[in-house]
């Protein structure tokens, strides 16, 4: 896995830093450790809405994406799958993400005709309504959020939130439960008998 800390803000393409400022909670879901909360409520989110993810699936040209998404689309002008490059940030608007790469790869290739392997690149914020990406879909396309493609997109979010929420272990008096200590393992066990 990558070396970033939690905090450290990537370095963009043209030299300029993206800054912000957040505490993130390492969390582990589905066996994965997540940089933050937030990025493992999209795993989860992803698992309920029956979408395959990858956790950061790529190092690419300045930017190392949070997740390869896969989204299944049965337009019949669509080739089965839709994939995107995913970017979470605890943003709680799109418009907080500009300058970073993941805005740069609209039909997933920028400018310059450099291409990132998916359909586009994607921003993902603080809930499923700060989301944005744009490829083409069906006849045409254009830009998306999520719920597009996601029903139940809000109520599903709900519960991913309640999946990673760190809750500690109570007994009936709402105390932390202290354990009994374990006893030692048979096969060490001595005893000298008197004779
Ligand atoms: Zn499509």
């Amino acid at each position: 896995m990558r070396e970033r800390g939690p905090c450290q803000s990537p370095q963009v393409g043209n030299g300029a830093v993206v800054k912000y400022n957040f505490k993130s909670h390492p969390t582990i879901y589905s066996g994965v450790a997540f940089r933050s909360r937030l990025e493992a409520r999209w795993a989860a989110f992803f698992d309920l809405a029956k979408l395959k993810w990858q956790y950061e699936p790529y190092d690419l040209n300045g930017w190392t994406p949070d997740f390869l998404l896969t989204i299944p689309c049965s337009h019949s002008e669509c080739c089965d799958n839709h994939e995107l490059l995913i970017e979470v940030k605890p943003f709680s608007s799109i418009a907080q993400f500009e300058g970073h790469p993941c805005m740069d790869y609209p039909y997933g290739t920028n400018d310059c005709c450099n291409r990132i392997p998916a359909d586009a690149s994607a921003a993902f914020g603080n809930d499923v309504n700060t989301t944005f990406f744009e490829m083409a879909h069906g006849a045409g396309g254009g830009s998306f959020d999520i719920t597009y493609f996601v029903n139940d997109a809000e109520e599903l979010w709900v519960k991913a939130g309640n999946i990673v929420q760190w809750k500690p272990k109570q007994n009936k008096t709402g105390l932390m439960p202290i354990l009994p200590p374990k006893p030692a393992p048979r096969s060490i066990r001595t005893w000298n008998y008197p004779v």
